[in-house]
């Protein structure tokens, strides 16, 4: 960052192209264009698609918000498949049923770090001619069948403040084709080649040169942050596997998870509710989260939104009110994973 603030050019420039080359080089894609936040990346995503009105983005119902603000944004309509409990992430089972002749982009969401079942969701994709648009704000370096998310179409990542990587705000946007690639670095940049030739409408999505400096050495220490996290979530497994009321999350089969959340299901066997859960480990000084609390399709925002489809997806309602996640981050020490592991045993055995 000091060599930045010295170079008196703080803006987008050459620390900008070495955080796109390092990410590429790390995860192994041809191109990663940064960009400001993970919402625009996912927006300039969907533009280079050149979706029409009516045309169909088939999502998650369980996922962050702005999947589906970018989405509205493109001005595509959103439809949305049902998840699986084992990962949180949308059924291929439930995709192939909810894709229609409008349907142009499948985009599924790697939650909490795990990729979803990308074998057959790229198989749906294949047979119905979609673009896929993997949402991995939460899966740096996340694999199946060892290609990383964001390798099976155009990926899209976010390094906001609570992200495995973060530059305070920020984006990437990964993929091997060139002609996305180049159509992505002008319209993140006012549209314009070179300067004050506008060959598009474009945004401004720079990202800055001090932004990527922070996340440069993230980069290059990542592979220990994600071994950290494995070593904890598999000391919080150990600890809390049998116990009443709560399922612990799984890395499934040909996946590799780089946890960025560790989520447990606290069913109808505990005999606590989860509010008072969440509630009574504050107490004791663990800080667990609910992500997220309801579907997408639980709002009213939504719910009467003339580009948004309803459907039912009973698992993500269900899951939706199960849904826990505890403390996996690189600061925990055994003794602290103890702790969790002891205050969860505490109030569901009581
Ligand atoms: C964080 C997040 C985003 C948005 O990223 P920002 O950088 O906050 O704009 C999109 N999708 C998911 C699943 C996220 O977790």
């Amino acid at each position: 960052m000091l060599e930045v603030l010295r170079s008196g050019s703080v803006a987008q420039g050459p620390m900008v192209k070495r955080l796109e080359d390092a990410f590429s080089s790390a995860f192994g894609f041809r191109h990663s264009i940064a960009v400001n936040n993970g919402t625009t990346a996912l927006v300039a995503a969907l533009e280079v698609f050149d979706l029409r009105p009516g045309d169909e983005v088939l999502t998650s119902p369980f996922t962050f918000v702005a999947t589906l603000n970018a989405i509205l944004e493109s001005g595509a309509t959103a439809t949305f498949a049902d998840i699986t409990e084992d990962d949180f992430n949308i059924d291929p089972a439930s995709v192939a049923s909810a894709i229609t002749d409008r349907t142009r982009v499948l985009l599924p969401v790697h939650l909490y770090g795990q990729m979803a079942d990308m074998g057959p969701l790229a198989e749906l994709a294949q047979k119905h001619d979609l673009r896929i648009l993997e949402d991995s704000a939460q899966s740096h370096g996340a694999t199946y069948d060892g290609i990383a998310a964001g390798g099976f179409g155009v990926g899209t990542f976010s390094f906001y403040a609570t992200k495995n990587i973060t530059t305070g705000e920020g984006g990437m946007i990964t993929t091997d084709d060139d002609t996305l690639a180049d159509r992505l670095r002008v319209l993140r940049n006012q549209g314009m080649r070179e300067r004050y030739v506008y060959e598009v409408a474009g945004h401004n999505y720079r990202l800055t040169d001090l932004q990527a400096a922070l996340g440069i050495p993230q980069l290059e220490n990542y592979s220990s942050v994600v071994e950290r996290r494995k070593l904890n979530a598999a000391r919080l497994t150990t600890g809390l596997k049998g116990l009443p009321g709560v399922v612990v999350p799984r890395e499934l089969p040909r996946r590799s998870h780089v946890w960025h959340q560790f989520t447990i299901r606290l069913t109808d066997d505990a005999p606590i509710g989860r509010d008072e859960f969440v509630a009574r480990l504050a107490e004791t000084g663990v800080g667990a989260g609910v992500y997220y609390p309801r579907t997408l399709l639980d709002y009213s925002a939504y719910r009467d939104h003339p580009r948004v489809r309803q459907s039912a997806v009973p698992v993500a309602d269900r899951v939706a009110s199960e849904v826990v996640s505890l403390p996996v981050h690189t600061s925990l020490t055994d003794d602290d994973i103890d702790v969790i592991v002891e205050s969860v045993a505490a109030l569901v055995t009581a």
